[in-house]
């Protein structure tokens, strides 16, 4: 089976040294960057199952470097606080960290966290399915049938949240809060403006129902 690839994000290199020597002992396969626009780079350019990131860095903090990761991929992130930065972590959080552990930290809870965190991340598990619909949140690609469905950033944002949330019905107001976010002001139309765009690319495409209107109440995928 091939290795788990985890990148070490970590200026204190007594850590980092310790962080690698624990998780090759787990059969990880480990990168160390200890700058964070570096680390930022390396994290964009490669795929790693699980990203270790420490909040205070050189050159670029913890929180940012994740803010820009996220704007392109979803690799899961464990950030690491210091025991008073209760800012951070909550920021962290919000801004698509999967998880968090405050320094010091016990190494066995880490690898636990981590066991979790990389489970379905193998790269192609990391597929969603719903039937024929496919969406992969880290290439950011989404195909029907095999077939590639051509989508701008929004519709794929927004597709992609309707999938990690399928069955479950989505209002309008949740997406637009979700997909475009709280400093977005327009109506909730635009909404229903993208769920068109949606629908004109992968129902009316391949003659499906797959984005179901819930009358009065928003959209569901199933
Ligand atoms: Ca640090």
């Amino acid at each position: 089976m091939e290795k788990k690839s985890i990148l070490i994000v970590e200026d204190e290199s007594q850590i980092s040294r310790f962080l690698q020597l624990e998780l090759e002992h787990e059969n990880y396969a480990c990168t160390i960057c200890a700058d964070g626009r570096e680390a930022l780079n390396v994290a964009l350019e490669t795929d790693f199952d699980l990203i270790i990131l420490d909040v205070m860095l050189p050159s670029l903090n913890g929180i940012e470097v994740l803010r820009r990761l996220r704007q392109t991929k979803q690799t899961p992130v464990i950030i690491l606080t210091a025991r008073d930065q209760v800012v951070d972590k909550v920021t962290g959080l919000d801004i698509g960290a999967n998880d968090y552990m405050t320094k010091p930290f016990a190494i066995e809870e880490l690898l636990a966290r981590i066991r979790l965190h990389t489970k379905n991340s193998v790269h192609a598990a990391n597929n969603m399915t719903c039937g024929e619909l496919s969406v992969n949140p880290d290439a950011r690609v989404a195909s029907y049938a095999g077939h590639p469905i051509d989508l701008t950033k929004k519709e794929f944002d927004l597709l992609l949240y309707l999938m990690q949330h399928r069955n479950v019905v989505i209002s309008r107001e949740t997406l637009l809060d979700e997909v475009w976010g709280f400093d977005f002001y327009g109506s909730t139309n635009v909404v229903d403006v993208y769920i068109r765009y949606l629908r004109a690319k992968i129902d009316n495409t391949f003659k499906v129902e797959i984005i179901e209107t819930v009358r009065g109440s928003g959209y569901v995928i199933r």
